[in-house]
This record gives C-alpha cells, sequence and structure tokens, in this order.
C-alpha cells in the first residue's frame, strides 16, 4: 500500500531535527493503491525510457534473501530510478483498476485490504529512493528528484481522484456490515475514506481539477521556497581573515572553518557559513561582538534579503493557495484542514497548549537576561542583551552557575558504547535482544546491521541499520526510517528500520566522543526505531511510526529519559581510556543544569509554532510575511532579545512542503505527553518498572494507528496527560526539583 512517506521533503525537516520517521505529509496523502495479486512484481513495461525493461530493472523486484527479504541495495544504479518508478506507477495503476473495475460488491476484503496490498512495486523503489535521496545524495540523483516530485505528487492525486475507487471505499465505510470488523479493520476503512475525502474525492470534478491544480502549483512552489532559503545559506557567509578575530572559539569550531575555507579555496583564512551548524558555536563562543552581530543577521535574514531569493512573495501566494484549498474541502482554514486529523483535533487546542505554556517560558527568559546582564555588567559591558549575545552570555552563565563544561563530559560519551546502552534500554523495557549481522547488502560500507530479536521466545522482530556517520551526499542532522513496516494480514511481515545521524568518522580504532545533546539525540532517533520495532498490528498502513503528526514525537522523545539514568550510566557511560564510569560529581552537576536556559529554548521554539498556526488560521487574504510577523510577535510580547528559531522567510519545515504546516506545535504537543508519561514511571518502581514498560509497550508502543491516539495514551496512563509535568520538566515550575532531564528537544 502506497503511502506518500515523502522522503524527498525530509531534508528540509532534518536539519533541525529531525526525524523522519513518519506519516501523513502532504495532501491527505493519497494513498494507496491497490490489487489483487498485486505483489507480483513488475510484469510490465516502463513508459520511459523504453530501452529498459522493467522485468530487468532489479529495484522493482521482490525483495530476496533472509529475513524474508532485504533491500538490494548493492543493484541500485541512479539511472535505474526513473525506469522504475515510471513502471511501479504503472502497475498501481493496474492494481487499482482491478479493485476500482471489480464486478463483486465493494466490502472490506475486496476494497481495503485490497488496497493495503496494491502499491507493493512502488513502495519498494520509493524506499530505495528515499535512502538515496537521504543518504546518497548528488547532482545526478537531484536531477531525477526534480523530475519525480511534481509526477508523483500528479500521481497521488489522480489515485485520491479516482471516483470509481472512492465510491467503493464510501460504500465499505458506510456499510451496516463495517460494525462487524475488528475495530483495527474499522480504524482502517476509516483512514482510507478521510484520506481520500481530505483530499478532495467528494468534490466535482471543476472542484478535484482546482484541487489538483493547487497541489502541483504548491509543490513547485516548496521546491522554489527551499532552493532560495539554500541559496541564501550557500551564498551568505563571513570570512575571517586574521586569527585575532577567533578569540574565544574552541580548537574544534577553528578547524572546521579552516576546512570551510579551504573548500572555497581560500586556505588560511576561516569561514563561518550561513547554517545553523556554523552559527550556533559561533554565536555561542566568539568574543567578538561585532562578528556576532554580522554573523546573526545573515543567518536571521535568509530569505528576507529583497533580492532573488527573497521568499516573502513565495510564501504569500502558498498561504492564499493552501486558504483555497481548505476552502474548497470545506474547512474554514487550512489549519482546521491539517490539525483535524492530528491528536489535537483542532486549532483551538493546539493553541491553548501554546498560549499556557509562552507566558511561563517568556518570565523565565526574563529571569535568564537579568542573570546574563549581571554577569555583563560585572564584566564590564555597558550595553543591553542583543539577541546576537544570548547564547554568548547564556554560556558564561552556565559555567558561572552550573561549573559545568561539555568537554569534561564527552570522554565518557563513546558512540558505540552508547549503542550498546541503547540495545541493553530496549532489552530492560521492551525483551528486545540485538546481534549483528553480516550477510544483507548496505548502501554504504559504514553501514551496519542488527537483527532484533524476543528475549524471551527467540522470535525474530526485525533488523536495525545503523548508518552513523556523515558524509557528503548525506543530508545533515539524525533521522529514522522504516524500510518495511511490519504487517501480517497476508503472513507475517517483519520489519526493517534505520536509524541515520552525522558524527564525524575518527581514525579506525578511536572511539568516537559525542557531547551530551548528540547523546540525547542518539536515543531519540532510537526511540522511533522502537516504536517501530514493537509494532504489532494486521495492515501496513497504520503500522509501527504511522501516526498523526502530533503523536509520533511521543516515543521518541520519551526514549530520551532512559539515557540520563544511572542504572545505564553505570554501565556505559565510561572514560574511553580508563574504563572507569562517568563520576557521580559530574553527573550531579548536569542533573543540576538540566532546566538552563529552556525559556530561550521554548521562546525560541515557541514564537516559531504560534507564528505558524496564526498564519494558517488567517485565512483567505494576501498577507504580507514580514508586517504580520512584526505585528504577531508585538502582540505576543516577544522579548526583544530572541529571535524566532525559523523566522517566516525560511521557515521549511512550513514552506517546504505541507508537512508540518500548521504543525510546527506537534514538537510541544508530543513533549506534553512524553513530561507525563515519564511521571508513571517515577511514580512507579522507576525508570525500569517492568509493569509499567509492558503498558507502554501495549498501548502505545506496539499499536500504530489501529486506536486513536488519545485513547492509547489513557490505557496506558489512566488519564488524559495535563501540562503540570512539562512545566516542570522545562523548569517553569518552582515546585519539586523535576523528575527528570530536560533538554531542548530536536526540532
Ligand atoms: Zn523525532
Amino acid at each position: 500500500m502506497r503511502r506518500f512517506v515523502r522522503f524527498f521533503g525530509i531534508s528540509a525537516l532534518v536539519t533541525l531535527a529531525a526525524c523522519a520517521s513518519a506519516p501523513e505529509p502532504h495532501p491527505p496523502v493519497a494513498a494507496a493503491t491497490a490489487t489483487a495479486g498485486a505483489t507480483t512484481p513488475a510484469t510490465t513495461v516502463p513508459t520511459t525510457p523504453p530501452s529498459t525493461p522493467a522485468m530487468t530493472n532489479p529495484l522493482l523486484e521482490k525483495w530476496t534473501g533472509p529475513f524474508g527479504g532485504v533491500p538490494p541495495f548493492a543493484k541500485v544504479k541512479v539511472e535505474l530510478f526513473t525506469p522504475a518508478m515510471m513502471a511501479a506507477m504503472d502497475e498501481q495503476r493496474r492494481e487499482v483498476d482491478v479493485i476500482a473495475k471489480n464486478p463483486e460488491a465493494p466490502n472490506f476484503d475486496n476494497t481495503i485490504a485490497a488496497m493495503e496490498d496494491m502499491g507493493r512495486a512502488l513502495d519498494r523503489v520509493e524506499t530505495l529512493y528515499g535512502v538515496w535521496s537521504s543518504t546518497m545524495n548528488g547532482p545526478e540523483f537531484q536531477a531525477i528528484e526534480r523530475e519525480m516530485a511534481p509526477k508523483l505528487a500528479a500521481f497521488s492525486d489522480e489515485i485520491t481522484q479516482n471516483e470509481a475507487l472512492f465510491k467503493r471505499i464510501e460504500a465499505v465505510y458506510n456499510s451496516p456490515e463495517k460494525a462487524k470488523l475488528t475495530p483495527e479493520q474499522q480504524r482502517l476503512t476509516w483512514r482510507h475514506y478521510t484520506s481520500f475525502v481530505r483530499a478532495g474525492a467528494k468534490l466535482d470534478a471543476a472542484g478535484k481539477k482546482r484541487v489538483a491544480e493547487i497541489n502541483q502549483r504548491l509543490a513547485s512552489l516548496f521546491t522554489n521556497f527551499s532552493q532560495n532559503v539554500l541559496a541564501d545559506e550557500e551564498n551568505y557567509m563571513v570570512v575571517i581573515e586574521k586569527e585575532a578575530d577567533l578569540e574565544g572559539l574552541p580548537d574544534s569550531v577553528r578547524s572546521a572553518m579552516a576546512a570551510a575555507a579551504k573548500g572555497k579555496g581560500m586556505e588560511g583564512k576561516w569561514i563561518v557559513s550561513n547554517t545553523r551548524s556554523s552559527v550556533e558555536p559561533f554565536l555561542t563562543y566568539s568574543n567578538k561582538d561585532d562578528l556576532r552581530e554580522k554573523v546573526w543577521k545573515n543567518f536571521v535574514n535568509r530569505g528576507d534579503n529583497g533580492d532573488t531569493h527573497d521568499t516573502k512573495k513565495l510564501i504569500t501566494e502558498i498561504l492564499k493557495l493552501r486558504a483555497e484549498r481548505a476552502k474548497l474541502l470545506g474547512y474554514a482554514t487550512h489549519a482546521h484542514w491539517r490539525v483535524e486529523n492530528a491528536m489535537a483535533k483542532t486549532p483551538e487546542r493546539a493553541m491553548a497548549l501554546m498560549e499556557e505554556v509562552w507566558p511561563a517560558a517568556v518570565k523565565r527568559v526574563k529571569e535568564e537576561v537579568a542573570d546574563m546582564t549581571a554577569l555583563a555588567k560585572k564584566a564590564g559591558v555597558k550595553r543591553k542583551i542583543e539577541p546576537w549575545d544570548y547564547r554568548f552570555y547564556a554560556e558564561k552563565v552556565r559555567k558561572a552557575k552550573y561549573d559545568l563544561d561539555e568537554n569534561e563530559v564527552k570522554p565518557y560519551l563513546q558512540l558505540e558504547k552508547l549503542r550498546e546502552g541503547m540495545f541493553w534500554v530496549a532489552e530492560q523495557l521492551f525483551g528486545f535482544v540485538f546481534s549483528p549481522v553480516k550477510d544483507v547488502e548496505v548502501y554504504y560500507p559504514d553501514v551496519r546491521v542488527w537483527e532484533v530479536k524476543q528475549k524471551a521466545t527467540g522470535k525474530h522482530v526485525g533488523l536495525w541499520y545503523f548508518d552513523p556517520y556523515a558524509r557528503k551526499g548525506k543530508k545533515s542532522g539524525a533521522w529514522m526510517n522504516a524500510y518495511r513496516p511490519q504487517e501480517r494480514f497476508k503472513g507475517e511481515v517483519t520489519t526493517i528500520v534505520s536509524n541515520n545521524s552525522n558524527f564525524v568518522k575518527g581514525k579506525d580504532g578511536e572511539p568516537i566522543l559525542i557531547s551530551w545533546t548528540d547523546a540525547e539525540t542518539l536515543f531519540h532517533e532510537f526511540g522511533h526505531a522502537l516504536h517501530g520495532l514493537s509494532s504489532n498490528v494486521n495492515y501496513p498502513t497504520i503500522a509501527g511510526t504511522r501516526v498523526a503528526r502530533d503523536y509520533v514525537e511521543f516515543p521518541s522523545q520519551l526514549l530520551e529519559h532512559w539515557l540520563p539514568t544511572p542504572e545505564l550510566l553505570e554501565k556505559f557511560a565510561v572514560h574511553y581510556q580508563t574504563g572507569k564510569p562517568i563520576p557521580k560529581e559530574l553527573l550531579a552537576k548536569i542533573e543540576k543544569a538540566k532546566t538552563f536556559n529552556q525559556g530561550f529554548a521554548t521562546v525560541e521554539y515557541l514564537s516559531s509554532a504560534l507564528i505558524d498556526m496564526k498564519l494558517h488560521l488567517a485565512g483567505d487574504k494576501d498577507i504580507d510575511p514580514g508586517a504580520f510577523e512584526r505585528d504577531t510577535l508585538k502582540a505576543l510580547g516577544m522579548p526583544a532579545e530572541i529571535v524566532m528559531r525559523h523566522r517566516t522567510p525560511q521557515f521549511n519545515h512550513v514552506f517546504a512542503g505541507d508537512g508540518y504546516s500548521a504543525g510546527y506545535y506537534s514538537y510541544l504537543w508530543s513533549d506534553t505527553l512524553t513530561a507525563d508519561a515519564y511521571e508513571a514511571f517515577v511514580e512507579g518502581k522507576g525508570p525500569y518498572d517492568a509493569s509499567v514498560a509492558e503498558r507502554l509497550r501495549k498501548n502505545v508502543f506496539s499499536v500504530g494507528d489501529t486506536i486513536d491516539p488519545a485513547e492509547g495514551y489513557r490505557a496506558f496512563r489512566g488519564k488524559d496527560a495535563g501540562t503540570a509535568a512539562l512545566m516542570k520538566k522545562r523548569g517553569f515550575v518552582t515546585a519539586a526539583p523535576a523528575a527528570k532531564p530536560a533538554a531542548p528537544k530536536k526540532k
């Protein structure tokens, strides 16, 4: 069953946070496809180029080998993608036809279940395509992406606008027989029905035509938007000529800047690239006020320079088209359309959460600024704290207040030891055991594979691929990907998942030491992987991480909480030279500093999330994004010392695709669940309480989207999540000491 997990959309998201696990992206996603017997791969001839018969295109073939078949990575050649995808789309067209024209009366098996079994060839090709897009990218592949993206978008509309197919889905959905289906089958029927309706299946011919036009225009605008932002990231930079101007920067930052200069043919100089990973360390450590200001200005003005790459006109058009599409589809605004199928269900509920947290975060910022101002004054600085000062003085406060130096922690955080630690946590919580596998193909020599089994029964659970290192052609950030979801309606199919990150590979035999934040990210992505591996459902559309956007970050954020547990650290956070576990004093410092700077992190994030939602609630009018941002922030009382994490003209989450539009709130929504859920362990016997872990597995990690997430959560927790635990986690209440680590979320 084909779902548009748009890997090509990942790039935008991944930069920051990354996790691409998930769900429903674009217009209610087109789902699917079809048919009976459909699993026979490609007996078809591709539409282009005729010289490559599909039968011989290895990307189309069923996966073979151990574990129910594994991805044929070694057979991939970039030039095979286009003919394979064209042929796979053709095959799916035939599958749709078989279902749509079935002379039998529509029922669950011949319609909904049949759709679960269609598009298998396209799924397989798109899985490989997604891996190349995110980890093996290059100019040759980008040309294919530019060609294929609009074709895939049009294909999606073609399916959801297939009247005969929709009539059958609708008949099953409205049939009194539906009540006799299992709850999972009823939920699956609902998923297909609503995703078609939400894509415009009920519109008249003119309405459908307009929706398709809008979708195609939007696809181009999204591409232009992300390319413009990228151009400003590549074209703007700060070149430093004198070593004296590097004052305050750690060696690692200096050498990265030197390498960037060398890459641009400016050997002997230093470059601050206009990307987050270069800008943030510079703003944190540089002693040079004027250079910090310059670097900061370049970064926050991406897409907003009034030149050919300015994105504001694109935004106005995107917003207008989205508003028009929402109206056509029968919704008050784009926000109402987007949020309807999420856990929040209405933009008002999402707004209520954000507005509850906002004042507390702003209040905390005032305290943080007061601390920084006092420290700056002592150092003889007379002026007020500017936005390009925040990270710099925050770091000084952190040292002064908590005496915590990242360089002291790093020697205890070895990548491979932490990986073993994650496996250990998975065993404690879910009874999984991992063993290395050698005989499967990988797409790059650094990729390693493990088999996951149930410890108690020895039963095979799935495969876990690990691609930890940065390299050219691999997108930045970290993410999880499911190569194959679990299912069992036509026989047991086990899942294949992967975790991807961008650690700098060390010399052979040398351990890779990572930061505390990176260790949290590692656990976060592993949380997505465990969500996929725990899946215990019948149908692939609703398996594993294929859940609502504002729910999918909950299992992953939750897993971060096991990193700071003493049980884990004593065994796995050991010094790379002495083998000694991390000292208790150091742990105490980490614990003490855990809510540090949460005012900044929350306001930076939440201002973006609020603007996103308000832009998409504003309705069908010409919006000037600059004025809208200015006026809205003023009305919100945005602290002058902070700028949005993603200003409107560079907000890739929201304007490089539909995925996170009116959805950036999701991280806070999920974190509210996360904070509350971890309390269940605190209230029980602690992080390794087996009975709480079993409830978590049973009601959250294993159920995919077979039940309403709110119900699943309630079954786990015995109640709905409130905000008390979140406020405590972020240090916004001064009650009892928070029960867990806080750590800014990746976003
Ligand atoms: Zn995530």
